[in-house]
């Protein structure tokens, strides 16, 4: 079975950050490309890869936060620019279609001047997206659930965000994106996984490995750590080590490649 690749190219969270930049994972599965988010700089850590720019098949945005959505338009700026050939879908929550639509007229990248074209789908729950033999399927979250009870009122708009989960062949992967609880988790840790991509800011660190402990992942990437969380990493790894046992979990640097 071939190796799969995710390089994580923002790991922060929605905290400015100097170092850290802001979620954008790429994931590489055989000739199947998937981006996972794109926060800033994605546009410079995509050149810095040095990757042909017809390598990436989808892009999904999880939510609107602005650490996970505000490279795309530079990222598009690239693809323009780079004369990027190959057709793409990017796949978000229907309510940011029409505004991401109408920056990028404001911003002058039209689709005339595309060497691609260029779809927006809606993400719908539970509803797999299949390329080759790579299936993605988004399941929704509540990590805007106390946004939407405070300001749907004055804001008329649906709130959603979606954790993924990515299967290719044999080898199952969960992406948390943001979540409002760790019981978010739980169609992705329904079987067994290779690899969980997990947040933790959105909720309390030891409420999270709790959920996660004694669950069939055969490996924990920690990402998007709250700042204190971050700063204080050794003694985050010491609390996490404490209850998930035996699972094995890292915390992701910017940058890092990971083969699984
Ligand atoms: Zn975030
Ligand atoms: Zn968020």
């Amino acid at each position: 079975m071939d190796a799969h690749l995710l390089k994580c190219y923002g790991v922060g969270d929605g905290w400015p950050c100097a170092s850290r930049h802001h979620s954008s994972f790429l994931y590489r599965f055989g000739k199947v490309s998937i981006l996972l988010d794109c926060g800033e700089p994605v546009s410079g850590s995509f050149k810095a890869s040095g990757l042909d720019y017809d390598t990436i098949d989808r892009i999904f945005l999880s939510h609107l936060h602005c650490d996970h959505v505000g490279g795309f338009f530079m990222l598009m700026q690239g693809f323009w620019l780079e004369q990027r050939q190959k057709d793409l879908v990017v796949h978000l929550p229907a309510d940011g279609i029409k505004p991401i639509r109408q920056m990028l007229d404001a911003s002058c990248i039209f689709d005339e001047l595309l060497a691609f074209r260029l779809r927006f789908e809606p993400l719908k729950a539970g509803q797999p997206v299949v390329t080759h033999n790579v299936k993605v399927t988004p399941f929704p979250t509540s990590h805007l659930d106390s946004l939407r009870q405070a300001f749907q009122a004055q804001y008329p708009q649906s709130f959603e965000a979606f954790c993924f989960l990515l299967e290719s062949d044999r080898t199952r992967v969960g992406h948390s994106a943001d979540i409002g609880s760790p019981e978010d988790l739980a169609p992705l840790v329904e079987q067994p996984l290779d690899l969980l991509v997990c947040e933790i800011a959105h909720c309390k660190p030891d409420d999270l490995f709790h959920f996660l402990k004694g669950r069939p992942i055969k490996r924990i990437l920690f990402m998007h750590l709250a700042r204190r969380a971050w700063l204080n990493l050794e003694e985050t790894r010491a609390q996490a080590s404490k209850i998930l046992g035996s699972i094995p979990f890292t915390f992701a640097h910017p940058g890092e490649e990971i083969v699984f």
